[in-house]
């Protein structure tokens, strides 16, 4: 059993929920991430980045139980998978299957109504409260694929609420979106994070990453940092991380940007 569980760990950074351990992990061959170490606390809001292949989806899949460890371990706070919303990437999913928001969104809601059950009045109740913190219930009855790419996403981040996760894990969640569609999402993830839901995010995004998140894991095969963006942002740490060309712009903080030369071409 690779994933476990404990009750409650709290130390000086709050309680801890998610603790990584010389984890390593793939798909058979050589692992993919490697001896990757680091702890999740309750409120968090972390961007995983790193250039495309650096191992930012298998972090994921490992830590939500999808991927087995090949060695090490991941252990969730708590003795609940439920407690975690897993968002995969958005090309993941068929959004031609005839289904409405508010089913998708009911399906978070499995475990609550039990084997081959109705979903009652109290089940309703939940997936409309979830529909509403991410502002969809006025397209409730609409069925998913109409919807635009940044109200898709939040249909997943409704269902995950729905499920009562605490902890939402999405990988690559702005691929495809425009700039307001991603800002939309954004503030609804910001929004939840006040509410104290912890969120872990994977981009490419270093901007974003840099802007909106309480701490940033630099990923390339194994972690080359883990911190706040200003300790994370440095030039060792990103040029190992990106190894490709460095632009830097003064915006009055001194910030610096790594131009990825393998920007994703296959995100659009
Ligand atoms: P990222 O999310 O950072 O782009 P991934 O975790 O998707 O990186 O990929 C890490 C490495 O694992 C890459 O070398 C990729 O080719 C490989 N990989 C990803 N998915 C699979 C898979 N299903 N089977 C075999 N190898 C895979």
């Amino acid at each position: 059993m690779s994933l476990q569980f404990w009750t409650t760990d709290v130390n000086d950074n709050g309680e801890k929920i998610i603790e990584v351990h010389d984890l390593s992990a793939g798909y058979g061959g050589d692992p993919a991430v490697v001896n990757a170490r680091f702890e999740i606390y309750a409120g968090d809001r972390i961007a995983i980045i790193g250039p495309n292949g650096a191992g930012k989806s298998t972090l994921i899949k490992t830590i939500v139980g999808i991927l087995q460890p090949q060695s090490g371990h991941v252990r969730i706070a708590g003795g609940n998978p439920q407690r975690i919303g897993y968002l995969p990437q958005h090309q993941r999913v068929n959004w031609d299957f005839p289904v409405t928001v508010r089913d998708v969104v009911m399906m978070g809601r499995a475990r609550h109504i039990g084997w081959m059950r109705w979903p009652g009045r109290e089940q309703y109740r939940a997936v409309d409260a979830a529909l509403e913190r991410v502002d969809l219930l006025a397209v409730a009855d609409r069925q998913v694929g109409e919807l635009s790419g940044g109200q898709q996403r939040r249909v997943f981040i409704a269902r995950a609420l729905a499920q009562e996760a605490d902890i939402l894990l999405l990988d690559e969640p702005f691929s495809g979106v425009d700039s307001t569609a991603q800002a939309n999402v954004m503030d609804v993830l910001e929004a939840l994070n006040a509410d104290g839901i912890t969120i872990v995010l994977c981009t490419h995004d270093l901007n974003l990453a840099f802007s909106r998140f309480k701490r940033v894991i630099a990923l390339r095969g194994q972690i080359i940092a883990c911190g706040t963006p200003q300790e994370v942002y440095t030039p060792a740490v990103l040029s190992k991380v990106y190894g490709g060309r460095l632009a830097t712009w003064d915006d009055g903080r001194q910030v610096m940007m790594f131009v990825d030369d393998h920007a994703h071409h296959d995100d659009v």
